[in-house]
């Protein structure tokens, strides 16, 4: 597998420039001459498919939801990152990079991270251009907050819903390229298989999610776009319908995967309540500008809170253990998200848990609406505080939000060169299914930068230069979908449909996520260790065997069948499960969110190995019954040197 990074020589502030002055071009002209298949509609899919479109190419874009608008990036809630410094509190371009590389753990590549860094204040431009409704200051400014890793104010954002604005702002984008025909969009379809002809990306296999109809497309290029795989654990913050087959099945036809272990586990996020949920619910980052986190200092004073027998803010403040101000003063509540997730962890396991479920801290606003004014409050975080007295019954103006972390983030992706192609030439991978900017943590407010990074401003060259340096313009847009790998693909799709559907087993697809999800939660979540992860890898390939001779499904393949379509996404999940654990196995350290037990100090920080893992870790497909491949990418570090990480 080559792993060549392929990083444009010259300083890190030039990479980008002479990467873009030396890629090749596509006459205007001949643009329209060549075809492009976008899978996902969120901000990457949906950036990328509406810029490509603009520029001429034609572009055939892919989504199971019924609008792709309704893609998982419209959840997002806190805010987007970019180094505008509107504040003059000393921010650049070099400083976002700094942090970024810092907050991942010094398990990112630099010149990624530099050039993410770079293009982020354009895409706030792009964004203001498209009517995206930002929070302003008083004199027409836009307002910034802060987020956990960053001692400047640098995220932008729209209330509590900067997704959905900035998802909106993109759907408008794509709609008026639908609107000109530049961009044909294909909702409710899934991708079910990617198809390589002579090894190289042609197109893609989809089920019509509403007639059962199996399609093949053929394009010059295939972009996935397709978000992250939180949903591994089963509950997490993202939509049930997130999943990994996309990335899978790249992965099965020969797509590196890199750093699968690395996932992040989000600080504030309502507890979990009882066995019938089937997702968590996350109460933004953002909160912790102003909200303080804690428990009760005793476990004597957790249980009686627990118990209800005295109220949260009753707690007197001696009684109190801010924990995060205690053991990170520098940062305080704002320390990043492994380090806040583990703090609640270890506090919980050490019995000063609240909730009734002792899996529980509190996040408290009464000082905040104290100083500021309970208006101040509401105007910056109205929503979240409605949402959560929805689902809680809670007036969080009045009594602490609970919280407690929950699966949220997947830094580890498809393996990407500079140029967002994966190992299987003429296919790229943008957005969260990628694995290139966050390292082994991802800062907050910086996936909405990247999936808009990738999408606006890399995807247009990127593919250009592929398109121009490969693809003769006499032969653009000729594939042929009767080429034998299609139908091989097609076969295959079909085989696995029918295969799931003839077992007529006893257990539902959702029954066996969910134990997969506990599995992967207790020995693959905020702690592994080796036994753990040994155990699980045992455990995983069980409940395989347990889905494909004990599943049941209602009705047909060429219907609308949800069960199905679950069924094929739990399949993927399986496999894909044992790799995470296999990476994270291997990985002995501890970074970011991927804590080893036996890396730590005696105060339970994390310990990296930079000797040993300063690097990548990409998986080769060999087969199911195989062991997978394990090659590295070296990491170089010439502008930010691997320390210590303190936020202390
Ligand atoms: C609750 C929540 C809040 C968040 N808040 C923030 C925040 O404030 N700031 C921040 O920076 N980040 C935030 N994030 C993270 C961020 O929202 C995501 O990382 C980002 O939106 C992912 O965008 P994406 O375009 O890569 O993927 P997505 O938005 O997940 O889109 C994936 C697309 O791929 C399509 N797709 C997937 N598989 C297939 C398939 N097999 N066939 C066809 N189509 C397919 C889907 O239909 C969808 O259109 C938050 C995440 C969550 C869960």
């Amino acid at each position: 597998m080559n792993l060549d990074a392929k990083i444009p020589e010259g300083p890190i502030e030039q990479k980008w420039t002479n990467a873009k002055f030396n890629y090749k071009l596509v006459n205007p002209a001949n643009k329209r001459k060549y075809s492009v298949i976008v899978v996902g509609s969120g901000l990457a899919g949906s950036g990328a498919a509406a810029t490509l479109g603009e520029l001429g190419y034609n572009v055939k874009c892919f989504c199971y939801q019924d609008s792709p608008r309704r893609a998982h990036s419209i959840a997002a809630q806190g805010g987007i990152n970019a180094a505008k410094n509107y504040q003059n509190d000393g921010d650049s371009v070099y400083r976002l990079f700094y942090d970024t590389v810092k907050g991942g753990d010094f398990r990112s590549r630099e010149a990624n991270v530099y050039r993410l860094a770079e293009v982020s204040s354009n895409i706030i431009d792009q964004c203001v251009a498209q009517g995206v409704p930002f929070a302003r200051e008083y004199g027409g400014m836009l307002a910034n907050r802060s987020f956990g890793g960053a001692q400047v104010s640098r995220t932008f954002y729209a209330r509590g819903q900067t997704g959905q604005q900035l998802l909106l702002g993109a759907y408008h984008s794509l709609s008026r390229q639908i609107g000109l025909g530049q961009v044909k969009m294909y909702n409710r379809h899934e991708m079910l298989d990617v198809v390589l002809v002579d090894g190289v990306a042609k197109g893609i296999i989809t089920r019509n999610m509403v007639t059962g109809k199996i399609d093949r497309w053929a394009a010059d290029a295939v972009v996935l776009a397709t978000g992250g795989y939180s949903t591994v654990f089963f509950l997490s913050t993202n939509a049930a319908g997130c999943n990994v087959t996309a990335a899978w099945r790249a992965y099965r036809r020969g797509a590196g995967f890199a750093n699968p272990c690395y996932t992040q586990i989000h600080p504030t996020c309502i507890p979990q309540e009882g066995e019938h949920q089937s997702k968590l619910t996350l109460m933004s980052e953002s909160l912790r500008n102003d909200g303080r986190v804690w428990v009760p200092k005793t476990r004597e004073m957790a249980e009686k809170v627990r118990n209800a027998e005295i109220l949260p803010s009753d707690v007197p403040e001696d009684e109190r253990d801010y924990y995060l101000e205690r053991k990170y003063p520098s940062f305080g509540n704002l320390a990043p998200r492994d380090i806040s997730s583990r703090a609640a962890k270890e506090a919980c396991d050490d019995g000063r848990g609240i909730a009734p479920t002792g899996f529980g801290v509190f996040l408290d606003f009464a000082d905040a609406i104290n100083r500021l004014g309970r208006e101040v409050i509401e105007e910056r975080y109205g929503n979240l505080f409605d949402m959560y007295e929805n689902i809680m019954g809670v007036n969080a103006y009045e009594q602490p939000m609970q919280i407690y972390p929950a699966p949220h983030y997947t830094m580890g992706g498809l393996w990407v060169d500079y140029n967002l192609e994966t190992t299987i030439p003429g296919l790229f991978a943008m957005g969260e299914c990628n694995f290139s900017d966050h390292g082994a943590n991802r800062l907050g407010a910086s996936a909405l930068m990247q999936g808009l990074a990738d999408g606006y401003f890399v995807a247009p060259y990127v593919l250009g230069n592929y398109l121009g340096s490969n693809i003769p313009v006499g032969k653009a847009g000729k594939i042929d979908i009767n080429d034998p790998a299609f139908e091989e693909a097609e076969n295959a799709v079909k085989e696995k449909i029918e295969k799931m559907l003839s077992i007529k087993g006893n257990c539902s697809p959702r029954s066996i996520h969910i134990e997969l999800g506990k599995i992967m939660l207790d020995k693959c979540g905020m702690a592994r260790d080796d036994a753990g992860l040994k155990e699980a890898i045992e455990q995983i390939k069980a409940l395989r065997e347990k889905f494909w001779t004990d599943l049941k499904l209602p009705g047909g393949a060429d219907e609308l069948n949800i069960e199905l379509e679950r069924a094929g996404r739990v399949a993927d999940h399986l496999e894909f499960a044992e790799l995470m654990c296999r990476d994270a196995l291997e990985r002995s350290e501890s970074c970011g969110g991927h804590f080893r037990v036996e890396s730590q100090t005696e105060d339970g920080e994390a310990v990296r190995q930079d000797d040993v893992f300063s690097n990548a870790t990409v998986w080769e497909f060999k087969g199911l019954d195989q062991e997978p491949a394990k090659h590295v990418e070296n990491l170089v570090f010439d502008y930010v040197k691997p320390g210590v990480r303190s936020y202390k």
